[in-house]
């Protein structure tokens, strides 16, 4: 017989957590206290009919260089990252906005004097990302320093 498990709430973490439940061959039950899944990640119509809401979070950086997300078929049914070209703005009292940018170039051109700044602070994240993702977004209990260069960068500065 398969051994059982209940996940409680279906947010993104419990159907992270009930998908490796049931990958490891366990028969999963994921409870959930409201009508439909997603937790504080659903979209909904909280205004008018047809008008589609982030119920709560709307920026998904990490949700979408997620090595577990990455390693599922999510794709296969219906999932469609949407990278907007300005994903973050920040408007300025004199009317100017600092916008995010989402490359390196257009940011360093875009942030004048501090460019080059910024370049050599976030460049070894941006090359690297495959390999520094893994350690940061792994268990904390598991969490052990990958390189001590990137993270010292966070820290010098
Ligand atoms: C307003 C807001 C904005 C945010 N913006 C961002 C963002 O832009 N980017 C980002 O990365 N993150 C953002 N976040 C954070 C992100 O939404 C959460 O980190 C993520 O949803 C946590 O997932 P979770 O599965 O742990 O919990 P949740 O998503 O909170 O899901 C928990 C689920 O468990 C259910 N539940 C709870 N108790 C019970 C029970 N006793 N029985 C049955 N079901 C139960 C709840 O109904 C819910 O569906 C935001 C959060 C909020 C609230």
């Amino acid at each position: 017989m398969k051994r059982k498990a209940c996940v409680i709430g279906s947010g993104p973490n419990g159907l992270a957590a009930a998908i490796v439940l049931a990958q490891a061959g366990l028969h999963v039950d994921v409870l959930e206290a409201e009508t439909t899944p997603g937790g504080a990640v659903r979209t909904l119509e909280l205004t008018l009919p047809g008008f589609k809401h982030d119920f709560g979070s709307a920026v998904h950086p990490l949700g979408a260089g997620s090595p577990f997300f990455s390693s599922l078929p999510l794709r296969d049914h219906g999932l469609e990252w949407i990278h907007s070209p300005a994903p973050l703005a920040h408007p300025l009292d004199d009317g100017t906005a600092v916008v995010l940018e989402r490359d390196l170039v257009d940011a360093k051109s875009a942030l004048g004097i501090d460019g080059a700044a910024w370049v050599s602070l976030m460049q070894p994240f941006v090359e690297q990302w495959s390999k520094f993702a893994p350690e940061v977004l792994r268990p904390v209990l598991s969490f052990r320093v990958w390189q001590p260069i990137p993270f010292s960068r966070w820290t010098s500065r």
